[in-house]
């Protein structure tokens, strides 16, 4: 029988006193067990998607568990064909996600609003704002009906992005990200800046897609794994950048001097071998073919 293989993905805000110290262990742990995949750890906590087979990852659940400051972690999970990471990193960072603000109180941060809590809010007609909280290029591919957009090359931007919504500080708010990490913060933000009502969806999106594939949400989710995209259903919200046609498909051009992640659906992939553009088709500084 073929080995069957999960991804999890996880993070916990909690005080890490000496995250270089526990980064040697557990990376002496994945590298021991043949885990593969990201951990970030910092003085604020940790952020992790580890790949590997259904025994593996029970055998790393327990581990975690055996650190007093990583019990009761909530855990995302899906199939997978196989590893879907090349490799184990661990690394430590200054903060898990940077919002350049100081001084935010997690403990402060937006209602856990539950994926059927948030169908509830669509179907009873609720008046309230959906806001993404990820960076442009990863809303543009997907995002929740109705949702608002800010404007974000980066996390940084967030706290402009509130600013020009203040309009809404007495409405309610929802905020959504992939797994909840960033709306840990970004709510949080909003928050102090006097919004009355604010939510943030408990477990991102990918939760809610693995409980509602086909439900509230709009286009493929970008996750930063060798799978790159998860598409659950066909309600395309973006155009391939060639030809119009519906996707939720990007990749990167392959003129490494250009290298601009654009929507490109799977058929312009191949006829435009990879390029954003006919100047980029021909550069001769190109990414090896079979790299998406
Ligand atoms: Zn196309
Ligand atoms: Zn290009």
């Amino acid at each position: 029988m073929e080995a069957h293989f999960l991804i999890i993905s996880f993070y916990k805000y909690v005080n890490i006193p000496e995250p270089e110290v526990l980064r040697e262990e557990i990376l002496d742990y994945c590298i021991t067990t043949g885990l593969r995949g990201k951990i970030y750890l910092a003085n604020e906590g940790i952020n992790a998607s580890v790949s590997g087979t259904v025994e593996l990852i029970s055998g790393f659940k327990n581990y975690l568990e055996s650190f007093p400051y990583f019990k009761n972690i909530l855990f995302k999970e899906d199939t997978t064909e196989g590893f879907v990471f090349d490799k184990m990193h661990v690394r430590v960072k200054r903060e898990l996600v940077h919002l350049g603000v100081s001084g935010i109180s997690l403990e402060n941060g937006g209602k856990r609003l539950k994926p059927e809590d948030l169908n509830n809010f669509y179907e009873t007609g609720k008046d309230f704002i959906i806001i993404d909280t990820r960076n442009s290029w990863e809303s543009n591919i997907g995002h929740f009906k109705n949702a608002v957009l800010p404007e974000m090359h980066t996390f940084r931007d967030w706290e402009k992005a509130v600013d020009d919504l203040s309009n809404f500080k007495d409405k309610t708010v929802v905020t959504y990200c992939t797994g909840g990490i960033r709306c840990e913060k970004a709510s949080a933000l909003m928050v102090e800046k006097g919004f009355k009502d604010v939510y943030q969806l408990d477990g991102g999106i990918i939760t809610y897609l693995k409980q509602f594939p086909k439900s509230n949400w709009e286009g493929g989710c970008f996750v930063f794994d060798n799978r790159r995209l998860i598409e659950t259903n066909d309600n395309y919200v973006a155009n391939c950048s060639h030809c119009g046609k519906p996707t939720a498909k990007y990749i990167n051009c392959h003129n490494l001097d250009c290298d601009k992640l654009f929507v490109c659906c799977e058929e312009c992939r191949h006829t435009h071998e990879y390029s954003c553009s006919e100047e980029c088709r021909k550069s001769e500084r190109r990414r090896d073919k079979n790299y998406d």
